[in-house]
């Protein structure tokens, strides 16, 4: 039995991650989706948020999980008993980042395989910080995301708009 762990920060979940997460699912038995509740970071969406946002949008997946983790990568998937992380390669600039954490990663867990999967050429641009720089100045962004992220995005931009009105 094969589980991987697709770890990422999914603030929101654009098409690019859906990408990954249907060829990583196709690839291992069961493919957990980490969802990074990191303090350091102020994301537009809680982390409960970008765990719905998620299972609804990978429900006919069978062999999908969405499960939100704090702290270290590794901890995370020697609880879920999880021997390989998954991560999406854009371009050259994820590459030196990526090579770090999974070298890091390696030492401090070797049973613990990262392996990468090259963005398909239809999503190469795309980012979860680009899609809400288009939403927030108003541009339709149908071809980033899924409708109900959509609109989801939209209602939080409202929100924000009307508390600094
Ligand atoms: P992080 O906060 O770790 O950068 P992200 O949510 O931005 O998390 O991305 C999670 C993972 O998804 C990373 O491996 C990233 O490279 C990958 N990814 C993000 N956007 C795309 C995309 N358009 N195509 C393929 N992989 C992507």
């Amino acid at each position: 039995m094969i589980r991987a762990i697709y770890p990422g920060s999914f603030d929101p979940v654009t098409y690019g991650h859906l990408d990954i997460i249907i060829r990583g699912a196709a690839l291992v038995d069961e493919l957990i989706v980490g969802v990074l509740n990191n303090n350091a970071k102020t994301p537009l969406f809680s982390a409960e948020e970008r765990v719905r946002m998620l299972e609804e949008v990978t429900g006919n997946l069978s062999n999908v999980k969405i499960i939100p983790f704090e702290g270290l990568l590794i901890d995370f998937a020697e609880k879920m008993d999880a021997v390989m992380v998954i991560r999406g390669l854009r371009a050259i600039t994820d590459f030196e980042n990526e090579l770090k954490m999974a070298q890091t990663n390696h030492k401090l867990s070797p049973k613990v395989e990262t392996a990468f999967l090259t963005t398909s050429l239809e999503y190469a641009y795309l980012s979860s910080t680009v899609v809400k720089e288009v939403a927030y100045f108003g541009g339709d962004i149908s071809q980033f995301v899924p409708e109900n992220v959509k609109c989801k995005i939209q209602e939080k931009i409202i929100k924000k708009e009307s508390v600094h009105q």
